[in-house]
């Protein structure tokens, strides 16, 4: 006995919340429809992947890097482009030549592997400058809506 509680349901279950995750039918959020047979979670393979796409980290990471074709958001560096070059490769440090994925809805410590804070509206790709511009903004707390100044 290790005092261990039992699991309750999976963690990311909590996490998840662009779609009632309770309610029999298929998670992704665009479909909604029916399952058939022996399914208990999605309606087909394909929406099984759609909804993976969009709250899986390491998939949803991947996709982020595609969709931006492998280059910052922000300033449009690309890190294959300079490898490709040894002149240029050494002149980076090996970190500086990878690109992160972002949250721009911050996780503050959740549950990350599957979350609604994965969805691809909230990821951003950046290089490791970019990135740590971007975690030093937001540690600063000029915030929201609230104290944006009204024009005129
Ligand atoms: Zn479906
Ligand atoms: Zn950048
Ligand atoms: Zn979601």
């Amino acid at each position: 006995m290790t005092g261990e509680p039992a699991l309750e349901g999976p963690a990311w279950l909590a996490e998840v919340t662009c779609v009632d995750v309770t309610v029999r039918l298929c998670r992704l959020a665009s479909c909604r429809g029916e399952l058939g047979g022996r399914r208990t979670a999605y309606c087909s393979d394909a929406h099984a992947r759609a909804f993976e796409a969009e709250h899986v980290w390491p998939e949803a990471r991947k996709r982020a890097r595609r969709r931006a074709k492998y280059a910052c958001q922000r300033c449009g560096f690309k890190p294959s482009a300079v490898r490709r070059d040894p002149a240029q490769a050494r002149r980076y440090a090996r970190h500086e030549l990878k690109l992160e994925v972002n949250h721009i809805v911050a996780l503050r410590g959740r549950y990350r592997f599957v979350s609604c804070l994965n969805h691809a509206v909230n990821l951003e790709v950046l290089c490791h400058r970019c990135h740590v511009a971007v975690t030093n903004e937001t540690r600063t707390p000029a915030s929201t809506a609230a104290s944006r100044p009204t024009p005129g």
